[in-house]
């Protein structure tokens, strides 16, 4: 199937590269040094595995990604698979990367992959989330159906309680460390705002499509036009502002474990 405005989409993230250079860096400081080999689950259009190449010590590099449009822009050694499905036999890689995947898994290709990475790697998983995202706080609404979905395609919210527990008992984990640009965490009143979004009726931006009937959104209308509200509701927005002041906090959680191995306790 092809997804409206993928391309677009992919190309985008390339022209993105110089934003994420530290953070890639962070990543790829996380990496243990006796890693040869690796392969990046959800590698995209493939910039992290571009970075990775400045890493001499890793001999094989390898990039899995179910989109045939993203892996167009991958250089070097791809393969197309979904994240539930790895093609590989177990203890193929000392490391497994997985960065910026995990939370657009619906619940079944989850679980799997939780389990197929865990499968496939030696010794090592990398994992990078958004931090604690509010899934909520980002809802647009469809003007087909009027169903409430994020607009991308975010399903999963992870905080530092639950990449913990990821993928133990197997693996525990090494270390955990927020990165990436530090942006404003919205804080807000979950019944106010709730309300807000189904009077304003935020519409999806470009190129994303409703999870319950499909429609894909052509024209980027922005998120939610404030300007439009009625004076008394832009007084309770001010008032709500003020309540609640967003919390300026780091965009990614990146998480490092290692496999348990028996007989050894593990120091969790
Ligand atoms: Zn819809």
């Amino acid at each position: 199937m092809k997804v409206p405005y993928e391309e677009e989409m992919w190309k985008r993230y390339r022209e993105e590269i110089e934003k994420k250079m530290a953070y890639y860096r962070e990543v790829i400081s996380l990496i243990p040094s006796d890693v040869k080999s690796i392969l990046d689950v959800g590698c995209g259009e493939g910039t992290f595995l571009k970075h990775l190449t400045s890493l001499e010590r890793a001999s094989i590099i390898v990039g899995l990604d179910v989109s045939e449009t993203a892996l167009k822009y991958v250089e070097g050694l791809k393969i197309r698979a979904s994240a539930g499905g790895l093609p590989f036999r177990n203890g193929s890689f000392d490391l497994v990367t997985c960065l910026q995947t995990l939370e657009h898994l619906k619940q079944e290709v989850f679980i799997r992959a939780i389990e197929e990475i865990k499968r496939v790697t030696k010794k090592y998983i990398i994992v990078s989330v958004p931090n604690e995202e509010p899934l909520e706080y980002f809802l647009v609404v469809c003007p087909a159906c009027g169903c409430h979905f994020n607009a991308v395609g975010h399903v999963r919210s992870f905080s530092p309680e639950i990449l913990r527990e990821l993928f133990s008992p197997d693996f525990s984990l090494k270390a955990l460390r927020e990165c990436g640009d530090l942006v404003e965490h919205p804080t807000y009143n979950r019944v106010l705002f709730g309300a807000l979004r189904s009077y304003l009726k935020p519409p999806p931006p470009r190129g994303s499509i409703c999870p319950q009937c499909g429609y894909v959104a052509k024209a980027d209308k922005g998120r939610i036009s404030y300007s439009q509200m009625p004076i008394f509701l832009k007084a309770v927005k001010r008032i709500a502002d003020l309540l609640w002041r967003p919390k300026k906090r780091r965009l990614w959680l990146v998480a490092l474990y290692e496999r348990v191995i028996e007989g050894q306790t593990g120091n969790r």
